[in-house]
């Protein structure tokens, strides 16, 4: 199906209960995001599955801001962050440490932590909460998330074909009523048993069919998942001024121009001496 091969995310509700659902593919985005840097191949997937994530979680917000996943651990990966905002605008970015193999990488980010940092547009309120990888999934690492912090019970699963992406989110919202949770429990040994390939192979209404052949289920409409990235000449601005007056300068002792380049997206902001000079008075 043509389906699988946009970028997007789309809603479920099983009918008459309080379990939700939301399924996530990812292509062009992901293809743009991977191109921007040379990644090794353990990168790649690592990455994807976080961008995949952040969309899951970005979509089970209640208001409008961005939600940011970023990787604490051992030195030998330096940045690996995923971000994704209300309108399902990604980006994301990975920096290693390149004298390291890529089982090392996979050691070091398994052994790590998981920072998860919602911020609501509204009051620029942040709230951030942090889950170990311990040697599990990224999938596990964000149900933990979801029961530590949320105390929702959440069922994920993550699946990636080269620079195809996909992720599965079921969720009980909060009830107490014996049905709900004999339900939830249901739906929950229901969706362990989806591989990660049938994730990626079928597409969503086959999906849900074959999962959950019993239950009636409402499927919303799509919405669009894009890369965008958020710099502007503004933002490299207080960058600069954030840099200091000195170490900004310092460029021009060997450069006629300053170039910043946006790690995001690669695009490129150019300053004169002047216009940085400017920039501290
Ligand atoms: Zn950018």
């Amino acid at each position: 199906m043509t389906q699988l091969n946009k970028d997007f995310l789309q809603g479920f509700l099983f009918d008459n209960s309080d379990v939700r659902g939301k399924i996530v593919r990812l292509n062009n985005s992901i293809r743009t995001i991977m191109d921007q840097h040379d990644y090794l191949p353990a990168i790649r997937s690592i990455l994807g599955e976080l961008l995949a994530a952040s969309v899951l979680l970005s979509s089970t917000l209640k208001y409008e801001g961005q939600l940011t996943l970023q990787f604490q651990g051992e030195s030998a990966i330096k940045m690996l962050v995923a971000k994704c905002n209300h309108k399902f605008e990604i980006r994301g970015l990975a920096q290693w440490d390149k004298d390291v193999d890529a089982e090392q990488l996979r050691q070091a980010f398994f052994s790590g932590k998981l920072m998860i940092t919602v911020e609501e547009a509204r009051d620029n309120q942040r709230h951030q909460s942090i889950v170990a990888i311990e040697n599990k999934s990224i999938a596990e690492a964000i149900e933990t998330y979801f029961k530590q912090s949320e105390q929702i019970p959440t069922k994920i699963i993550l699946g990636n074909d080269k620079n195809y992406f996909a992720g599965f989110l079921a969720q009980k919202m909060p009830s107490h009523s014996t049905e709900q949770i004999n339900f939830w429990q249901h739906v929950d040994i229901l969706t362990s048993t989806l591989k990660s390939e049938e994730l990626i192979k079928w597409d969503n209404q086959t999906l849900l069919k074959k999962l959950f052949h019993e239950e009636d289920i409402r499927l919303f409409h799509i919405e669009p998942v894009m890369f965008n990235c958020t710099c502007s000449h503004e933002k490299t601005q207080n960058t600069l001024r954030l840099l200091g007056q000195k170490e900004a300068l310092a460029a021009f002792l060997t450069h006629k121009v300053l170039t910043v380049t946006c790690e995001y997206c690669n695009k490129s902001y150019e300053f004169t001496k002047q216009a940085v000079e400017q920039l501290f008075h």
